[in-house]
């Protein structure tokens, strides 16, 4: 039995090994890069600018936690801005409760965003940012409402709300 096992064992780590050599998540960019120049900033420009919180969404694609933000439950009529650069991102019209915690909206603002994918929990989700200041918002998937069907689950401290 003995003998078995660390058969076995020398058989199974150098597998493992391998198979973690070739499943390695594929590291994606701290941030992705700006379109205007002017939005180019170095991380201590970006840290001096931005809370420590909003810091680590906008430009280190972090995540806040669930029904911590308060726009969440924001009802009122107006715009959500890039917390970063102040680009318009989402109008109050396309949110909608999604029940999962984070600001939700079925539509953005025409050519506000861009796209990327990205493996960071290994199962390939589709990560969007601001389009000017290629800040970090949150992650679109196909389970929204019509007529997109497109569910933008936002971070709240990337987004900065002003009222109509
Ligand atoms: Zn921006």
């Amino acid at each position: 039995m003995n003998h078995l096992l660390s058969r076995r064992t020398f058989i199974l780590i150098p597998t493992m090994s391998i198979l973690k050599r070739f499943f390695k998540p594929i590291k994606v960019l701290a941030s992705s890069l700006a379109s205007k120049e002017e939005w180019n900033l170095s991380k201590d420009e970006w840290k001096a600018r931005l809370s420590p919180e909003s810091f680590y969404i906008l430009r280190e694609e972090g995540t806040e936690r669930a029904f911590s933000s308060q726009l969440n439950n924001e009802k009122r009529k107006g715009v959500f801005h890039c917390a970063g650069c102040s680009l318009p991102l989402f109008l109050s019209d396309k949110k909608y409760d999604s029940g999962t915690g984070w600001p939700s909206f079925w539509d953005s603002i025409q050519g506000s965003i861009e796209t990327k994918v990205d493996f960071k929990l290994i199962v390939p989700r589709t990560e969007y940012h601001c389009s000017r200041c290629g800040g970090h918002q949150g992650h679109v998937f196909n389970d929204g409402p019509a007529p997109t069907g497109k569910r933008y689950c936002n971070n709240g401290l990337a987004l900065k709300f002003v009222l109509d």
